[in-house]
C-alpha cells in the first residue's frame, strides 16, 4: 500500500535554516514532529521543547517530553549546529570546544537519548547533519570541520553497534546551502565557493530535506553508513 503511520520525529534546531524546512517536510508528510529548540518561532505543527544539545540533562528531559506527547522518537535529526571560523593560530580554546560541544557531543548526546527507544522498538533512523567541509577542509574551520567528520565516525560506529537491530544511522553532507549561516561568510569566500560548485548555484534548505526525508524512509531501509552529499558537486571524490 505504501502507506505509513505517522512516525514520531525529532529534529533538533527546528526553529530557523535547514532544520526548520526538515521539520516542515515530516509535518508535511504526516508525521507527528517535534524539535529542541533554543530561541524563536517554530512552523505550524511542530512540538517545541526548549532544550540545548550542550547538556545532557536538557536533552534527556526534552525527550521525556517528546516521548510522552508523541510516543518514543522512531526517526531523529540531529541538526542543531554553530560555525565559530577563525585561522588555526588564532582560534581559541573556546571556539574550537564550542563547536565540537554543540556539533559533535551534541548529535551524540541527541543519538544517544534516541537509541534507547529505538533498541527497544527494534527500528529506528538516525541522521546527522555534517558538511562538506567535514571531508573537504576549510579555512578557518578546524575546528567546524573536526566536528563534522566525528559524525561519520559516529554514524559508522552506531551502524556497526545497531546495524542488526532495525535501526539505520547515515550523514547528510550539506555543501553551500542559502541560510543565515551561509549569508554570514564574506561576498569574497561566498563567490570563491560558488566558482567551484558544478551545479553553478547555491543550494536550497529542501535539497536537504528531501535528503533527510529519503533516509527516514521504508525505501531506505538498507542504507546505513552512508554519507550523502547534497553539495551540487562540490565535494566530488570524497
Ligand atoms: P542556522 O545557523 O540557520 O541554524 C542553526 C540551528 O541550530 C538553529 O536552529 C540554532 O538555534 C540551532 N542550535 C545551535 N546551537 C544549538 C544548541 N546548543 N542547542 C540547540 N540548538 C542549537 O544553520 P543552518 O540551518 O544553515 O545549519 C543547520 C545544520 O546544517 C548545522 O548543523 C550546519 O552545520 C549544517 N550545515 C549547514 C550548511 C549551510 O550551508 N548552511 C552547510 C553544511 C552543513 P538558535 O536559532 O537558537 O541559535
Amino acid at each position: 500500500m505504501g502507506e505509513q503511520t505517522a512516525r514520531s520525529v525529532l529534529v533538533t534546531g527546528a526553529n530557523r535554516g535547514i532544520g526548520r524546512a526538515i521539520a516542515e517536510r515530516f509535518v508535511a508528510a504526516g508525521d507527528k514532529v517535534a524539535t529542541i529548540y533554543r530561541s524563536g518561532d517554530l512552523p505550524d505543527g511542530v512540538l517545541g521543547v526548549t532544550g540545548d544539545v550542550r547538556d545532557t540533562a536538557s536533552v534527556d528531559a526534552a525527550f521525556t517530553q517528546v516521548e510522552e506527547a508523541h510516543g518514543p522518537v522512531e526517526v531523529v535529526v540531529a541538526n542543531a549546529g554553530v560555525t565559530r571560523d577563525q585561522l588555526l593560530m588564532r582560534m581559541s580554546d573556546e571556539d574550537f570546544e564550542t563547536v565540537i560541544d554543540t556539533n559533535l557531543a551534541g548529535a551524540f548526546r541527541v543519538a544517544r537519548r534516541a537509541s534507547k527507544g529505538m533498541i527497544r522498538a527494534r527500528r529506528g533512523r538516525i541522521v546527522l547533519i555534517s558538511s562538506v567541509v567535514a571531508l573537504y577542509g576549510g579555512p578557518g574551520q578546524v575546528n567546524y570541520a573536526a566536528s563534522k567528520a566525528g559524525l561519520v565516525g559516529i554514524a559508522r560506529s552506531i551502524t556497526r553497534e545497531l546495524g542488526g537491530r532495525g535501526i539505520t544511522a547515515n550523514v547528510v553532507a550539506p555543501g553551500f546551502i542559502d541560510t543565515a549561516m551561509t549569508q554570514a561568510l564574506p561576498e569574497r569566500q561566498q563567490q570563491a565557493y560558488l566558482g567551484a560548485i558544478p551545479a553553478g548555484r547555491f543550494g536550497g534548505v529542501d535539497d536537504v530535506a528531501a535528503a533527510v526525508e529519503f533516509l527516514a524512509g521504508d525505501g531506505a531501509a538498507y542504507i546505513s553508513g552512508a554519507v550523502i552529499p547534497v553539495d551540487g558537486g562540490l565535494g566530488m571524490g570524497h
